[in-house]
């Protein structure tokens, strides 16, 4: 299996799991007990691609606009032949092969990449965002960060304080789920205990979750515990896509928690519902979302299976190098084979 030796090569052990829990540095698997799991994680991203195309062109027009200068400039040089190459040393060096990064076809390409170049600072920003979170849960405290993810630690403060939400409150905290039938696992935000008495936020989401009355949840002192995942987004509204209720979908159903640090596993925690909370810089939302058994069989399961097939048998099926037999001449050569054995047993005995 190519992929299952990529894996093992690219192998990389990252602090926060225990000793026996790996990722491959494409982000595709956990290895844990040698099993290969898929993430869920990069599965679910790879599925909902609906909206980046378009966001991804009107990154680069934009930055085209902000470059004109550049542009210009580059639109009278030829070509230096070295735009695709692909250097071998270290980001700050230079050889005879580095592309010009001045001529056309290297701007062109450099415009053409800065959506790359743009989410990956934004996804940066959201690895930050959600250690602060992460550190707030353990110790209570906000850790000193960028001043370039300040606003979103900001809406976080406000979103766990609008919702009378206190470390204490988390009953789970970037653990890793993990399901070995379906073979994924993947690394959910936590679980949070929601307790109607202490806002009228919290009352509120109560209140939609239980269909209790909100004051009649304060009254009755209702709590709730969700399963919470945490997004970032640069933008002054919010928006949620369908394929965002995926992954608290199959986070959901897990069967089995991988403690931090450890190789112990405990079984997970039953929780009654699943919610976005969105960080935008000025702002934040929180959105309840569906998570339930007809989702997890009829949207995770068949995203994470699709993911799966798209990776390990769709280069296959696509190959110059696949040997395809169609079905039909495969059913014709055994029909045949079958006839002649039937009408001259004693050669097929002797053969
Ligand atoms: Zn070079
Ligand atoms: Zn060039």
């Amino acid at each position: 299996m190519p992929i299952a030796e990529t894996a093992e090569k690219n192998l990389t052990r990252r602090d926060f799991h225990s000793h026996s829990v790996e990722e491959s540095d494409d982000g595709r698997w956990y290895v844990i007990d040698q099993q290969r799991l898929m993430s869920v994680t990069t599965a679910m991203k790879s599925i909902g691609k609906r909206g980046l195309v378009e966001k991804a062109a009107s990154l680069s027009a934009e930055f085209a606009f902000d470059e004109l200068p550049t542009l210009t400039a580059a639109s009278r040089r030829k070509p230096c032949g070295n735009t695709w190459s692909r250097c071998r040393h270290e980001p700050g060096e230079f050889c005879d092969r580095c592309p010009c990064k001045v001529c056309r076809a290297c701007v062109e390409r450099w415009v053409a990449d800065h959506h790359n170049r743009e989410w990956a600072r934004r996804a940066d920003e959201g690895v930050r965002v959600h250690d602060v979170a992460e550190w707030w849960s353990y110790h209570r405290e906000i850790k000193d960060h960028d001043d370039d993810i300040a606003g979103y630690v900001k809406s976080f403060q406000a979103y766990v304080a609008d919702y009378g939400i206190t470390p204490d409150d988390i009953l789970l905290a970037e653990a890793l789920l993990v399901h070995r039938d379906i073979g994924a696992a993947g690394q959910t935000d936590g679980a949070v205990r929601i307790h109607a008495e202490r806002t009228e936020k919290a009352a509120k989401l109560v209140s939609r979750l239980t269909q209790v009355q909100w004051r009649q949840a304060q009254k009755r002192r209702l709590t709730l515990d969700v399963l919470f995942d945490i997004k970032t987004r640069e933008d002054e509204e919010p928006r949620f896509f369908p394929e965002n209720s995926l992954q608290l979908t199959g986070y959901r159903h897990f069967p089995v928690i991988r403690v931090k640090n450890s190789d112990h596993e405990v079984p997970m925690i039953p929780v009654d519902a699943g919610v976005i909370v969105q960080l935008l810089p000025h702002d934040y939302a929180v959105r309840p979302v569906v998570c339930d058994q007809a989702t997890y069989e009829q949207g995770f399961l068949p995203a994470l299976n699709l993911y799966r097939w798209l990776i390990e048998d769709g280069p296959a099926a696509v190959s110059s190098r696949t040997f395809v037999l169609p079905e039909t001449v495969a059913a014709r050569a055994r029909k045949a084979a079958k006839e002649q054995a039937a009408s001259s047993p004693a050669t097929s005995i002797a053969a």
